[in-house]
C-alpha cells in the first residue's frame, strides 16, 4: 500500500484510523479523555496503544501531536506502522507503545498550542522556580503579535524582525521567537504558567504503562522545520550525556543536537523529555524528535503569527479565518504523496534503528 493512504484528513479520522489499526494488530488500547471539545463539538482524547509483553523492560515509544496540528504526520506513521504489519515484526521481548495525539485539542483545532495557548514543548519547566527569561521575545512581542493582521501590518512587522536579525543575527532572532517565553500568555511559543492537561497526561501515561521499563526509545514526531520532506533526528539531550551517546550509537552521525548548534532547532526550555525523565527517573531514555520540513521557515512563522491573531482577535468562520487555517495546515502538513512517502520511509528506517538499538542495549 502506498504510504499516502496511512494519513488522515483531520483529527477525528486520524483517531478512528489509529484505534482501528492498533486493534487489528492486537494492540491493547487505552483512552485518556480530554475535558474540551473540537470545533465540531466532537469529543477529544489521547489514545495509547500497547503491543507486546505487559512487563517489558525495553519499549519503543512513539508520540504524535505534541504540537497539535503537527499530528497529521506522526499519526499517519503510527497508523501505518500497525496497518502495514511492521509493528508485528519486533520481537526479543520489546514492547511498543504509541501515544496518539497527546495534544488532541491542538490537533482538532489546527493549532500548534494546547487549549490554553501553551507550547507543550516549552511547558516542562519548574513553575515553582525561576522561569527562563527571553529578553529578545520581550523586545519583539508587539511586532510578533500585532492587534491587526493585514498586508500593511505584516510588512511593517517584518521590517522590525529583519532589523532585529540585522542587529543580533538570524540565530538570535530564531532563539527570541521560538526558544520559548513565559511572560506573554497571549503570545506565541508561550510555555505557560502551570502544567497543562497534555503535560499531566503524558506523565500519567508514562507512570501507568512504563513503570517496568528500563530502556525506552522515544521518537516524538514533529513538522515545520528544515527542508521539505527531510526528517531531522533532533536529540534534546545535553552534550556529554549518556542519552546523546546512545543516540550517536543507534543513529550514527545522522542526528543533530540543538545544544551543540548542529540542529535547525534552537535550544529551548521545557522539552517534554524532561517531564518524561521526571516521571520515570529509573529508566534510561534514548530520545529524539523526528522533525520534518514542510514550507520555508518564514512561511511557517507567518502562519503561526496569523493563527495567534485569529484566535485572539479574528473570526474562525470568516473567509480570512478559513484562509489562515489552510495556511496552518500547509505549514505543518503537506497533503502530497511525495511528502508522505518521504515521511514514511524515514520514519520506518528510524523506528527500525531504534528497535535494533533496544535489542543490542
Ligand atoms: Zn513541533
Amino acid at each position: 500500500m502506498a504510504a499516502a493512504q496511512y494519513f488522515s484528513r483531520d483529527y477525528s479520522e486520524a483517531r478512528q484510523r489509529f484505534t482501528a489499526a492498533a486493534s487489528a494488530a492486537d494492540a491493547r488500547l487505552f483512552t485518556y479523555a480530554h475535558p474540551g471539545k473540537g470545533p465540531a463539538e466532537e469529543d477529544l482524547s489521547t489514545h495509547v496503544a500497547w503491543l507486546g509483553p505487559e512487563d517489558a523492560e525495553r519499549v519503543l515509544l512513539t508520540i504524535s501531536g505534541t504540537h497539535g496540528a503537527e499530528g497529521f504526520c506522526g499519526a499517519g506513521v503510527q497508523t501505518g506502522w500497525f496497518e502495514s504489519g511492521l509493528a508485528g515484526e519486533s520481537a526479543n521481548g520489546i514492547a511498543q507503545m504509541a501515544i496518539h495525539a497527546i495534544n488532541p485539542h491542538g490537533f482538532a483545532w489546527l493549532r500548534r498550542v494546547t487549549e490554553d495557548n501553551v507550547d507543550l514543548n516549552r511547558n516542562f519547566v519548574d513553575f515553582a522556580g525561576h522561569l527562563p527569561e527571553n529578553q529578545g521575545y520581550d523586545e519583539l512581542a508587539e511586532a510578533l503579535c500585532p492587534p491587526n493582521w493585514d498586508d500593511a501590518t505584516i510588512a511593517e512587522t517584518r521590517e522590525v524582525l529583519a532589523a532585529y536579525a540585522e542587529a543580533h543575527g538570524m540565530d538570535a532572532l530564531q532563539r527570541a521567537v521560538s526558544g520559548g517565553q513565559y511572560r506573554h500568555p497571549e503570545g506565541i511559543f508561550y510555555g505557560g504558567a502551570a502544567s497543562t492537561w497534555s503535560h499531566r497526561s503524558l506523565k500519567d501515561i508514562l507512570r501507568r504503562h512504563l513503570s517496568e521499563a528500563k530502556q525506552i526509545a522515544i521518537i516524538d514526531y514533529h513538522t515545520g522545520l528544515g527542508p521539505r520532506g527531510h526528517g531531522e533526528r533532533i536529540c534534546p539531550a545535553a552534550p556529554g550525556s549518556d542519552g546523546l551517546a546512545r543516540v550517536r550509537e543507534w543513529y550514527g552521525d545522522d542526528h543533530t543536537c540543538p545544544a551543540l548548534g548542529t540542529s535547525s532547532a534552537s535550544e529551548i526550555h521545557g522539552f517534554n523529555v524532561i517531564g518524561m525523565e521526571e516521571a520515570l527517573p529509573e529508566a534510561s531514555m534514548t530520545a529524539i524528535a523526528l522533525e520534518y520540513g514542510t514550507l520555508p521557515t518564514e512561511e511557517v512563522k507567518l502562519a503561526l503569527r496569523a493563527d495567534n491573531w485569529l484566535h485572539l482577535h479574528g473570526d474562525l468562520a470568516s473567509a480570512k479565518g478559513r484562509a489562515i487555517k489552510d495556511q496552518i495546515r500547509e505549514a505543518f502538513y503537506q497533503d502530497a504523496d511525495d511528502w508522505k512517502q518521504m515521511v514514511w520511509e524515514r520514519a520506518i528506517q528510524t523506528q527500525r534503528l531504534a528497535l535494533a538499538g533496544l535489542s543490542d542495549g
